[in-house]
């Protein structure tokens, strides 16, 4: 090939670096693809400073021959040839083949191959080959790329930090292995092991060693089925629950996906069970006739097209729903874990660069704190408590015996389980909360009329939004009507509206109104009224209540249809079990 030709063509793979080798997770992600393409069943991945200085991908795969190691790095190479039936590989087609060659113009790569037989070796510097010689047999494939930016110094720069560039591998590796259960996973970063599967198809495992014990033990097996669509997979106690989606893992046929909607059905199954700002664990295996799916093909991320998209969604949010109204979900109290000498320090620990507080959390919460399932006879037994489905729904709930109050606010129980503490308030507003739930969604004829009739003025605009709504309001029983300029006058009002509370209610009413103006749904409107109206109504911390009015709210919690939390997802009750006591006093033999 001519030189000038070469150069050309040295040049073209740099400006398509520019697309394609953006961060080092991208880079991983290629190599770590094309490890699971050939057929691997354990795939090492080793970072020297998160990858800006060194990546490192050993599999024991297929390998390659002596040609096809050369060719990888050309030009509009194309990879391995592909099942067309297989939708999903047609997401990186095209873009594939030009990918090592864009890797290896802007780092330096060793490759060490072998079928098996013959080994090759093949280095390259800024795109351009340096050698190529005899390597050893031993079947798989070593990629290391060295100085990756090394010749785009911006680039370099460019990267938010070694942490944020760590963070987002791990992230990546994580879903990998959520999805190749199959294939045993290694990521170390420096001198500290990330990841470690044991690749032998196990899902709660993978869940396990990504996420720590503590956690696999608080997930719950799912499945669900439709006409079109079957699901399978785990999901966390609502108890468990972090800052952001990632921990939220959606695979379609086997391939980690990315749909607003799905994570969104998912959230929804979970409301008034968690913060709403707070996000489960939940890693749910999707399987679908390939011709129901639309995969947009774009190299950096995976979203997908569902046909049927409302009955998948559905399925997902009964399906979870289902789960969570049969459970006891009551935290357990239980001595925080100690975390014995030996174990690695918080991996993350040597990049505290641009520290941020929710990837530290994450990034916390992946030590593994006890490295096996197996706990002592008794533990076992006091983790079991509750763990069993029920079918009765009252049957969720503990009988709860009342034995005092603390501060006016937590109101202790017993049991021959254990010692429950109840949040007053948020026991109250959870049944006030169903119970204008209720009220509002199927209002009575009956209305109250005001003695002294409340009069608002708004500002022109708002007036706008109400008076549109007037109807709306009028068929939940209240007597609205014009009363002069940009004003209302209230005459009536529904039953349900609180005691004494009434003007202070319709108020924020009409501010939920205008607040809902766009897409406005009435469910969401119910929703609010409800929960806002249930916290007004709820019983004061410091408010002492009698014995009496204990046992009375306690009964009311338990004929709840989520008697757990109250409607901002906070826990009604938490329990410390017999054995969690005899644990804290050290009664039992730890
Ligand atoms: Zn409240
Ligand atoms: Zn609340």
């Amino acid at each position: 090939m001519p030189k000038i030709q070469v150069m050309d063509e040295i040049l073209a793979n740099k400006i398509a670096a520019g697309e394609v080798v953006e961060r080092c997770s991208s880079v991983v992600k290629e190599l770590v693809e094309n490890s699971i393409d050939a057929e691997s069943t354990e795939i090492k991945i080793e970072l020297i400073d998160a990858g800006t200085k060194e990546i490192k991908v050993t599999d024991n795969g297929i390998g390659m021959e002596h040609a096809d190691a050369i060719n990888c790095f050309a030009r509009h190479a194309t990879s391995k040839i592909r099942d067309e039936n297989d939708l999903f590989h047609i997401e990186t087609l095209g873009f594939r083949g030009e990918a090592l060659a864009s890797i290896a113009s802007v780092s330096k790569v060793e490759l060490r191959t072998s079928t098996g037989e013959v080994g090759t070796v093949v280095k390259i510097n800024g795109g351009v080959v340096e050698s190529v010689s005899r390597g050893d047999a031993r079947r798989g494939t070593v990629m290391c790329i060295q100085n990756l930016f090394y010749n785009t110094p911006a680039r370099l720069k460019h990267l938010k930090s070694l942490y944020t560039e760590l963070a987002s591998i791990t992230d990546y590796v994580n879903k990998i292995a959520l999805s190749h259960t199959h294939i045993k996973f290694i990521l170390r970063n420096n001198d500290n092991v990330i990841l470690n599967t044991d690749g032998t198809g196990n899902l709660l495992k993978t869940i396990k060693d990504i996420y720590g014990v503590s956690v696999a033990k608080k997930m719950i097996a799912v499945t669900g089925t439709n006409p079109d669509y079957q699901i399978e997979g785990y999901l966390s106690l609502p108890e468990i629950h972090r800052s952001n989606r990632n921990a939220m893992v959606t695979l379609v046929n086997g391939r980690v996906v990315r749909n607003a909607e799905l994570n969104r059905a998912i959230n929804d199954a979970y409301h008034s069970y968690k913060p709403d700002n707070r996000y489960p664990i939940v890693v749910l295996d999707i399987t679908v006739d390939p011709s129901l799916v639309d995969v947009n093909i774009h190299p950096t991320k995976m979203d997908i097209k569902f046909s049927k998209l409302e009955e998948l969604t559905t399925l997902i949010t009964d399906m979870i729903h289902q789960k969570l109204q049969h459970k006891t979900l009551i935290p357990h109290i239980t001595e925080t874990p100690v975390i014995k000498k030996e174990e690695p320090k918080p991996r993350y620990e040597e990049m505290k660069l641009n520290f941020d507080q929710t990837i530290y959390e994450e990034a916390t919460t992946y030590i593994p704190v006890n490295d096996s399932f197996i706990t002592p006879e008794k533990e076992q037994a006091n983790e079991r408590l509750f763990t069993e489905e029920v079918s009765d729904k009252k049957e969720r709930m503990p009988e709860l015996y009342p034995v005092g109050i603390v501060h006016g606010t937590y109101i202790i129980c017993q049991n021959d389980l254990g010692m429950y503490m109840i949040d007053q308030h948020a026991a109250k507003e959870r049944i006030n909360y169903e119970r204008y739930k209720k009220e509002m969604g199927n209002p009575s004829d009956h209305a109250i009329s005001l003695m002294f009739p409340i009069t608002i003025e708004l500002p022109a605009n708002e007036f706008i939004i109400l008076k549109e709504n007037f109807a709306r309001l009028r068929s939940l029983k209240f007597e609205i009507d014009e009363f002069g300029m940009n004003s209302v006058i209230i005459k009536s009002h529904p039953v349900w509206l609180p005691k004494d509370y009434e003007e202070q209610a319709i108020r924020k009413i009409i501010e939920v109104i205008i607040s809902c103006e766009k897409n406005f749904s009435i469910e969401k409107f119910n929703e609010k009224i409800a929960t806002m109206l249930s916290c007004k109504m709820a019983i004061k911390a410091n408010h002492f209540i009698s014995m009496e009015e204990a046992t009375a709210l306690l009964e009311d919690l338990r004929n709840c249809d989520n008697p757990f939390h109250c409607p901002h997802g906070r826990p009604t009750t938490i329990f410390y079990s017999n054995y969690d006591i005899e644990k804290l006093f050290k009664r039992s033999g730890f």
